[in-house]
């Protein structure tokens, strides 16, 4: 079971947790995740410091420091438990402090020891969880990914788990204690590499730790404990009617999970898939409800041929054309270099069969450095002309029951027409799990009214 940022984020949360453990009869192990908002916070304490040097790290320090002590104040009631974890949390933020104030003075981040500081978030809290666990007489032990046996490249930031001396060294560390009816609870997030560093597996990565370790313990399930209802047929704020998809299957849930309400890590699901455990995906505050099924085949009736629709807001729409871009082998390819350089991320790209212009949608604010390097670098040479289309919207509907099914797309077009609305570019995958097109912003809203209707996906 994993607890996101918002489930761990007040005592009586944590309380709470302790009555869901208790509800169960199978051995469970816990994966955290660190106070909602912790995690950017560490980020940001780390680029300040990489833009100059900071004279408030002990105010940083301090503001950590009271959030989790606090937290341990109300959340733990026995008075032995409560003093041995404040010894260990205030060590943890000793250990941050000094860390902070060296970074500080050398004035220089690497990615390892911005590793090291961020993964703090997860480390502060599994082991205040544990002793909540303990309090309510429930045995229970906290982990680090890296004590628990998660080992990692050195790709610090966006590690990758390895995963046989993984499964080894967790099922040695973790499965006797389940025997004897302890609950392990592990940071989520936070691993190891092989010389022992410290890694982290991205953003989101809570849910890829809890099937990292299903994987290797071989659980039955995962249960991602969050505080949405699942996976949901559109944002409720935007339709009405939408309601939560009780099956989907790993890829389905992979395309909804990138842009819906529950964010994913985009590798969470891939241990859960090879060893074709199911997830679930859960409320943490409405226990009864249950949420998302993730299995491989979801049952026949859950193949809806649209399962859900989505919008990804605040993009904008490059567009760049040149005769001279027709029939030139590696002009996709210089186009998309340059703008790698600039880390400027592309969410779709389409090219029409006459060659002679690319559309590319990209993050708002990553708009203008991405217009600048592209005029600065192929403006007269390669492209005679850089259009910007500010303030669009991707809608995507997704859904595996429409692969190979004639007339899906004719209907989606037909439905968002009927509204007058322009659809501006479209791309679909060859895999047909998603198609995906883009409309003015102001005219998302109805666009996914109107998808959503055509196909019946409301309650
Ligand atoms: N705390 C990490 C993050 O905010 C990991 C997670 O929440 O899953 O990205
Ligand atoms: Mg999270």
């Amino acid at each position: 079971m994993k607890f996101g940022g918002t489930a761990v984020a007040s005592a009586d949360k944590i309380k709470h947790i302790t009555e869901i453990v208790k509800e169960q009869r199978g051995d469970i192990v816990i994966v955290v995740s660190a106070i909602r908002g912790i995690t950017d916070k560490l980020i940001n304490i780390c680029n300040e410091i990489k833009k100059g040097r900071r004279d408030d790290i002990d105010e940083f320090v301090e503001d950590i420091s009271s959030q989790h002590l606090s937290l341990i104040d109300n959340a733990i009631d026995n008075n032995a438990i409560k003093e041995q974890l404040i010894v260990d949390i205030k060590a943890l933020l000793n250990d941050m402090s000094t860390m902070l104030h060296s970074m500080n003075v050398l004035g220089e981040v690497t990615p390892r020891s911005m590793d090291y500081i961020v993964s703090f978030g997860e480390r502060l809290i599994a082991p205040i969880v544990s002793a909540a666990l303990r309090d309510a007489s429930i045995k229970s032990q906290a982990f680090t990914g890296k004590e628990a046996g998660i080992l990692t490249d050195s790709n610090f930031g966006e590690a990758r788990p390895l995963m046989d001396t993984t499964r080894l060294r967790v099922s040695k560390t973790l499965n006797n204690l389940l025997e004897e009816g302890v609950v392990p609870v592990v940071t989520g997030f936070v691993a190891s590499d092989q010389y022992g560093h410290i890694t982290t597996l991205g953003r989101g990565g809570s849910d890829y730790t809890a099937t990292i370790l299903a994987d290797a313990l071989d659980a039955d399930e995962v249960w991602l404990m969050t505080d949405v209802d699942g996976l949901m047929t559109a944002d409720p704020k935007i339709v009405s009617n939408a309601r939560v998809i009780r099956e989907v299957s790993y890829q389905e849930a992979m395309e909804m999970a990138l842009f819906g309400a529950k964010y994913m890590h985009p590798r969470a699901l891939e241990p859960a898939y090879e060893k074709s455990i199911p997830v679930r995906i859960r409320n943490v505050f409405k226990p009864k409800d249950l949420g998302t099924l993730i299995i491989k085949e979801p049952s026949s009736n859950a193949k809806q041929i649209v399962k859900s629709v989505s919008i990804i807001r605040d993009l904008a729409l490059i567009d760049v054309r040149g005769s001279s871009m027709a029939g030139a082998p590696g002009t996709a390819a210089k186009i998309f270099n340059i703008l790698g350089d600039e880390k400027v991320n592309i969410i779709m790209i389409s090219q029409g069969p006459s060659e002679s212009s690319i559309s590319m949608v990209v993050r708002k604010h990553d708009l203008d450095k991405a217009v600048t390097s592209l005029e600065l670098n192929l403006l007269g040479k390669l492209i005679k002309q850089v259009n910007v289309t500010d303030d669009v919207a991707v809608i995507a509907a997704v859904g595996s029951g429409m692969r190979g099914i004639k007339g899906v797309a004719s209907r989606i077009f037909k439905a968002v027409a009927d509204q007058g609305i322009n659809v501006i570019m479209i791309a679909q995958g060859s895999s047909e799990l998603d198609l995906a097109f883009v409309v003015d912003a102001k005219d998302s809203k109805d666009a996914v009214n109107a998808i959503h209707d055509e196909f019946k996906l409301g309650a």
